[in-house]
C-alpha cells in the first residue's frame, strides 16, 4: 500500500526527486504487478527464437564470469547456451502468443449446466522479480454457457500463462480472463496455491508459507456458488 499511496498522492515531477528506481525495487520486493497484461516490448518478437538464444548465451556467460566462475571447466562450459535455450524454448515460451494452445470448443450436448471443476493442476512458473521458481496447484472451474472444452485444455492454458516471468496475482487473472474469453462466459473461478522460492530460499527464508490467489467471475461472485467451488477443491486435501 505504501508504494500506491506514494504514487497517487505525491506528484513525482514536482518533487524533483527521482523515486522511480526506489519505487520499482519496493514494488518488486512486495511482489506487486503493475497490470494484468505481461509488460512486453513492441519489438518482442522481431527476432526468432534461435536469434534470441544466440544473443542470451553470451550475456549469461558474462554473469557467470563476473561471479567468478571458470567457464573452461567442463561442467560449466555448456551452461550459458543451455540456460539460453531453456529460457526461450521452455521456461518463457509462453511470452509468445504464437505458442498459445488452440482452444477448441464443443457443443454442450449433455446439457450439463452444473459447475465443472478441474482441481490440482500442477504448475511451475518463475517470479518476474527474482527469476526463481514459484509453483503449486491451480484449481479452475466454470459453468457452461452452452460450450464445453476438452479437460486437458484447462491444464494447457494454465501451463501457457505459467511459461512467462510472472507474478501470482497476474497469472491467476490472466488464466481467469482467458477462460472467460474462450468459454464465452463470465462464470469462471481460479484459485492458485503456490510456494515461492524467492520467499523460502532467500529473503525471509520462510518455507512454511503458501500464497493463495483467486479470481471469481460472474456466478462465482455469489456466496453459494463460491462456497460450492471451495468445498470441492478443499485445499487441505
Ligand atoms: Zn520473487
Amino acid at each position: 500500500m505504501k508504494q500506491k499511496e506514494t504514487l497517487s498522492t505525491t506528484p513525482l515531477k514536482e518533487q524533483h526527486i527521482d523515486l522511480s528506481n526506489l519505487l520499482l525495487e519496493e514494488m518488486g520486493d512486495e511482489h506487486k504487478a503493475s497490470s494484468v497484461e505481461t509488460p512486453l516490448r513492441a519489438d518482442a518478437f522481431d527476432i526468432s527464437d534461435e536469434e534470441k538464444i544466440a544473443a542470451i548465451a553470451p550475456h549469461f556467460k558474462a554473469i557467470m564470469e563476473i561471479l567468478g566462475m571458470d567457464l573452461k571447466d567442463d561442467s560449466l562450459r555448456g551452461t550459458p547456451l543451455r540456460v539460453a535455450k531453456m529460457y526461450v524454448k521452455e521456461l518463457f515460451q509462453g511470452l509468445n502468443p504464437a505458442n498459445m494452445p488452440s482452444m477448441t470448443l464443443f457443443e454442450n450436448k449433455f446439457q450439463y449446466n452444473e459447475m465443472l471443476v478441474e482441481k490440482n493442476i500442477n504448475f511451475y512458473t518463475n517470479c518476474e522479480h527474482h527469476f526463481v521458481p514459484f509453483f503449486g496447484k491451480a484449481h479452475v472451474a466454470y459453468i457452461s454457457s452452452g460450450k464445453v472444452i476438452g479437460l486437458s485444455k484447462l491444464n494447457r492454458l494454465v501451463e501457457y500463462f505459467s511459461k512467462r516471468p510472472q507474478v501470482q496475482e497476474r497469472l491467476t487473472m490472466q488464466i481467469g480472463k482467458a477462460l472467460q474469453t474462450v468459454l464465452q462466459t463470465q462464470d469462471i473461478a481460479v484459485m492458485m496455491d503456490a510456494k515461492h522460492l524467492c520467499v523460502s530460499s532467500r529473503g525471509v527464508k520462510d518455507d512454511s508459507s503458501n500464497t493463495i490467489t483467486t479470481y471469481f467471475g460472474g456466478k462465482f461472485q455469489e456466496e453459494n456458488t463460491k462456497n460450492e467451488f471451495l468445498k470441492y477443491i478443499d485445499i487441505n486435501d
